[in-house]
């Protein structure tokens, strides 16, 4: 079945100025651009844009743990170690298999309504997250949050989560084109160095991607210096984990951009949270000067439980207005940049080729934003990138597209049952929180 878009303002991460013209979609690919001069061709279904519908690709969050919208408002405003202490570790205790499948489900229906696309996802219990991620259409990039503990049956947590992750890999990788699988060694303080080591070579030799958290909080240098014996840049270094090809580290609120200078980080993605850091209080990463350096940067909203929003247009925002703040410079951290962060380069972190812009044979992961409202008033070619960063919302999205199927399509999901899923999610959180 193919779908026109006829008159839709076109952008994405790449485009100076949006264009005016015409999608063809079919097959799951975007066929055809036309521009608004040519005649564009029969379609079975038609979306009007009238001159006021843009048409972006998806969002791609690079960093979440989608379950965790059963969290989300526990412990707030806590210290990050407390709150992981005291509230979020002893009510994760108490989640099922079937607790995080609803909870991811009930965290889809978020990201569908806000534009989201595809999302990366560390937590546990993972199979349920897969199937929950193929029945709902939307792409997923999984991986086992790898931890430390004390050992089940005389088997290492360490070595029974990193078995669970490459059977997770094993299962669903590459599944109808939808998933991909990488490891997940949860950070640099929940798993010993000789375990980081050990899952960097299976990274290497398999040729799995790699996710993990990095410098988040300023207490994790501490952690390396005293507990480690070396530097944050050594620790990589002697890991040499940013050899592995798609290594992503979330946060990296404390990394020193100059080290990009002495480390190869060419093949590495840093995953930008600004809303989670902000409300943790963990910091601000020097984004500004990252986007100089030879080091691929997208974004995230990381789990709900700490931002508390699953909406990519919020980490789009905030990720715009923070460093302009910071930095005291209005120039840096260009709109460009940041939807480019948004979409592609999330993308492309994960092995999602062909994705996250607008161009003749890609995969057609797109939204329709309304741009028929108030708050879009003199927007033009010129300037829709930033009307979209600074004065647009995730309200303004109609529909949410992947592989060329409307998965949201003004406030009706099609694949998922939203009231079975909110009564579930709802069951869970009361079970967990008791
Ligand atoms: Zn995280």
């Amino acid at each position: 079945m193919a779908t026109l878009f006829k008159d839709v303002f076109i952008l994405d991460g790449e485009r100076e100025r949006a264009q005016r013209g015409h999608i063809l979609v079919s097959k799951g690919r975007i066929q055809t651009l036309l521009e608004i001069s040519e005649t564009p061709p029969a379609a079975d279904k038609v979306v009007e844009g009238g001159g006021h519908m843009a048409v972006l690709p998806g969002f791609v969050n690079a960093h979440t743990h989608a379950a965790m919208v059963l969290l989300r408002g526990l412990g707030e405003e806590a210290p990050l170690m407390e709150w992981l202490q005291k509230k979020i570790w002893p009510a994760e205790e108490k989640l099922t298999p079937e607790y995080i499948y609803w909870g991811t489900a009930s965290a889809i229906l978020e990201m569908l309504a806000t534009g989201t696309t595809c999302f990366a996802d560390m937590y546990f219990e993972m199979d349920g997250v897969a199937q929950v991620a193929l029945k709902a259409g939307i792409r997923a990039a999984l991986c086992r949050g790898i931890t430390n503990g004390p050992p089940v049956d005389g088997v290492s947590k360490i070595h029974r989560s990193i078995e669970d992750n490459l059977g997770l890999f094993d299962r669903w990788h590459g599944r109808e084109g939808l998933l991909t699988v990488q490891l997940g060694p949860h950070a640099p303080y929940t798993v010993p160095f000789g375990d980081m080591e050990k899952i960097v070579e299976i990274a290497k030799a398999r040729g799995i991607g790699l996710h993990f958290h990095f410098l988040e909080t300023e207490w994790e240098l501490g952690y390396i210096r005293d507990e480690l014996k070396m530097t944050p840049e050594a620790y990589l270094r002697n890991l040499r984990i940013l050899e592995v090809p798609g290594v992503v580290l979330a946060h990296g609120v404390w990394m020193n951009p100059d080290w990009a200078d002495s480390l190869d980080m060419s093949q590495a993605t840093i995953v930008h949270n600004p809303d989670s850091n902000m409300k943790l209080g963990s910091g601000v990463m020097p984004l500004d000067t990252w986007l100089d350096k030879n080091v691929g940067l997208a974004l995230g909203t990381d789990g709900a439980s700490s931002n508390n929003r699953l909406d990519m247009w919020d980490a789009m925002r905030s990720a715009a207005l923070l460093h302009k703040g910071v930095s005291r410079n209005p120039t840096s951290v260009p709109a460009l940049d940041i939807l480019r962060m948004a979409t592609f380069e999330g993308a492309r972190a994960f092995g999602f080729a062909n994705k996250g812009l607008i161009r003749e044979g890609w995969m057609a992961d797109l939204i329709l934003v309304d741009l028929d409202q108030p708050h879009y008033l003199g927007v033009n070619e010129e300037n829709l990138t930033n009307y979209i960063v600074y004065a647009g919302s995730s309200s303004d999205i109609s529909g949410t597209m992947v592989d060329g199927k409307w998965l949201y399509r003004n406030g009706v999901y099609a694949t998922l049952d939203k009231n079975e899923i909110l009564q579930k999610a709802r069951e869970a959180r009361k079970a967990i929180t008791a």
